[in-house]
């Protein structure tokens, strides 16, 4: 391919977004670039890759506790809907833009078919700060929000979930307005709800409890010991905080952690629970008594067999990617590596798990909670917990097969995976009309 196409191919060409080469659009497409050679037959369908089916900005205007009126961005992206319906997290960050929404929604695309489920993928967003307003105005833009969006979402036409900054009670409310709207009570529009609406046991630490099981799974094939493993994690939220707890329960050590508020490092491992209580209190990690602090960048240079990137996309880039210090990245965020920053650390010899597998664990138990709402039938938290461990282990065992078969890396190999089940299914459809 001659290069301007290549890079209008990496690029787009939809007028909506003007995504960068490191900006979340731009990585997933360079992601589609490298797996299409791989496609045979399929890849004529892989433009359907690179364009989100629907995408929705809508107004979400409330009244402040003050009386003020004020107006936030909300979007739905439902990127494809070959497999099932959407099925993808919400967000509310100040950062939020549509395109990087379109990015969150493509990779759970992808995600949702690496793991074999029976869902698209989607993702929404609200481009808001949630630490500025109170929790009347945070059900406020919820509950807009959802009316907002209500003529797309629904148990059988995409179901959202919770992500950044945002939980149980807010999946709660969305459940509640959905109902009103629509006449009937529906648990099965979104899923990470409290367990006394139809939540399921176990979702709440899903996504760490996938990360370290892919992750033990890994470690196990790289030959790198759990017991005494040095690990380092950027973000201390619900996925970072879980996960660093089952690491350190089976025997490694968190030697490093990074959050907005500052970065800790102790040789002997930190106490994960004790830290958990500080962020609970102090809303960072910063000031945890137990540790000595680390500069932002000083981060990335810390000597440790797994780095764990789970916060925002974009994190591990070609200067980082040089820096590490490490054998192996857990990819707990999504699209937290940049494609250059892929080149580096494969000729690094620094393997990577990607997002779409080791994260795979929350969206999971989410199809769980999805499946039970269906049949009003419970399952205890233990057979929740073998359920996932078998699909997310199974799923691995899939990628890795077909990377080293191909010869390519694990993100390529789950790409792979997930783009031949995407494609497949879009092409026994057919165009219609
Ligand atoms: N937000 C999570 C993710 O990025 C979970 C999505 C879901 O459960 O639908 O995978």
């Amino acid at each position: 391919m001659p290069d301007a196409q290549q890079a209008i191919s990496r690029l787009g060409n939809l007028s909506y977004v003007s995504p960068s080469v490191e900006s979340p659009w731009g990585t997933y497409l360079a992601q589609v670039d490298r797996v299409v050679p791989y496609l045979g037959e399929l890849a004529r369908w892989a433009e359907t890759l690179r364009r989100p089916k629907r995408a929705l900005i809508v107004d979400v205007p409330i009244a402040l506790d003050n009386g003020e009126i004020a107006h936030f961005e909300g979007y739905r992206v439902q990127h494809s809907l070959s497999r099932g319906p959407g099925k993808g997290g919400v967000r509310y960050h100040p950062s939020v833009t549509m395109e990087e929404v379109m990015a969150l929604a493509a990779w759970m695309t992808v995600k949702n078919a690496a793991v074999n489920l029976p869902f698209g993928g989607a993702k929404g967003g609200i481009r808001l700060d949630p630490k500025a307003l109170s929790s009347r105005e945070l059900e406020r833009v919820t509950r807009r929000y959802t009316s907002e969006i209500g003529f797309i979402i629904g148990p059988q036409q995409d179901i959202p979930a919770p992500d950044v900054n945002t939980n149980a009670q807010i999946m709660a409310w969305m459940m509640d307005t959905y109902s009103k709207n629509v006449g009937v009570t529906t648990t099965g529009v979104v899923t990470g709800k409290p367990v006394s609406l139809g939540g399921s046991l176990g979702r709440v630490k899903a996504t760490g409890r996938g990360v370290f099981v892919t992750g033990r799974d890994a470690m196990h094939r790289l030959k790198i010991p759990m017991p005494g493993a040095r690990i380092a994690i950027q973000g201390f939220g619900n996925v970072g905080a879980n996960a660093a707890e089952l690491f350190s329960m089976a025997g490694a050590k968190i030697v490093a952690v990074q959050d907005h508020g500052g970065s800790l490092f102790n040789a002997r491992g930190l106490n994960v629970r004790a830290l958990a209580a500080h962020v609970l209190q102090h809303g960072s990690v910063a000031g945890f008594p137990e540790a000595d602090e680390l500069g932002q960048e000083e981060f990335w240079t810390v000597e440790a067999e797994v780095v764990i990137p789970a916060a925002l996309e974009g994190q591990i880039n070609e200067v980082r990617a040089k820096l590490l210090n490490a054998q192996l990245v857990l990819e707990a965020a999504n699209g937290p590596t940049t494609p250059a920053a892929d080149d580096i650390l494969a000729a690094r010899n620094i393997a990577v798990l990607p997002d779409v597998i080791c994260n795979a664990g929350g969206v999971i138990v989410s199809y769980f909670e999805w499946v039970q709402d269906f049949s009003s039938f419970f399952w205890s938290e233990d057979e929740i917990n073998l359920r996932l461990d078998k699909i997310i282990t199974g799923a691995l065992d899939h990628i890795w097969a077909t990377s080293t078969r191909q010869r390519v890396s694990l993100r390529t190999g789950a790409f792979v995976v997930a783009c031949e089940r995407i494609l497949e299914a879009r092409n026994q459809r057919g165009l219609y009309p």
